[in-house]
């Protein structure tokens, strides 16, 4: 399908397995695109790209191998397909994972703790200077949020929190991995779905499908 500029349609996945994946979707109409609900390797295959939503992580990282898509989307990721993990979604997707129990994505390479701004302040808004976003600052909800403690070579820091916090980063970029330790689906501010959406949009106009479909095939 195409839109009036003759550019293809995106299908941006939500995976769709606990979480706060409505938010998500709800933000991708906003910001023009079409939101797929992802619960099957076979939907999985019809996506230019993945929010990983923010819940618990430890439930999704079980869900994850309950429903046979931990390989194929760690497969996926380390050929290209954007992903992006909000909250529990960037735990899943960080390398090294302070206090989580079980196997995860392990796609980007960074440091994060969960839970680990303390009960006094374990949910808050911030407004973060916009960086390369541009315009007024990026309202952000930090729900129970891990903190990145450090980020590895090639990681770009998108965003990050105030003095008061060190200018600590909360929005980080691994070539096509996008996390972000904040919500931005739960604000009206639809300006990083819309940067996500671009990453698919790419993604979508270099398709490489025998690639992705003899991994499916492979891992299905
Ligand atoms: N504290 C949750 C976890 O560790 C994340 C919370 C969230 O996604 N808002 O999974």
């Amino acid at each position: 399908m195409t839109n009036q500029h003759g550019s293809r349609i995106v299908n941006v996945g939500v995976l769709a397995l606990q979480g706060d994946f409505a938010e998500h979707a709800a933000s991708l109409r906003r910001a023009g695109a079409q939101p797929l609900e992802v619960r099957t390797l076979e939907q999985l295959q019809h996506v230019d790209g993945l929010i990983i939503p923010g819940g618990e992580s430890t439930t999704i990282a079980r869900l994850l191998i309950a429903y046979d898509l931990r390989e194929p989307l760690i497969e996926l990721g380390r050929r290209g397909l954007p992903l992006w993990g909000t909250c529990a979604g960037a735990i899943l997707l960080a390398e090294e994972i302070i206090s989580l129990d079980r196997p995860a994505l392990h796609l980007m390479p960074m440091t994060v703790e969960r839970n680990a701004f303390g009960r006094q302040i374990d949910s808050f808004e911030a407004h973060l200077e916009p960086g390369p976003f541009g315009g007024g600052a990026i309202p952000a909800v930090f729900i129970r949020a891990p903190r990145i403690r450090s980020v590895g070579d090639g990681v770009d820091v998108l965003l990050r929190l105030g003095a008061e916090h060190d200018h600590e980063p909360v929005a980080v970029q691994h070539q096509s991995i996008l996390a972000t330790t904040f919500h931005p689906e739960l604000t009206a501010d639809t300006r990083i779905h819309r940067h996500f959406i671009e990453m698919c949009q790419q993604r979508a106009d270099n398709p490489r499908p025998s690639e992705a479909h003899a991994t499916l095939g492979r891992l299905g």
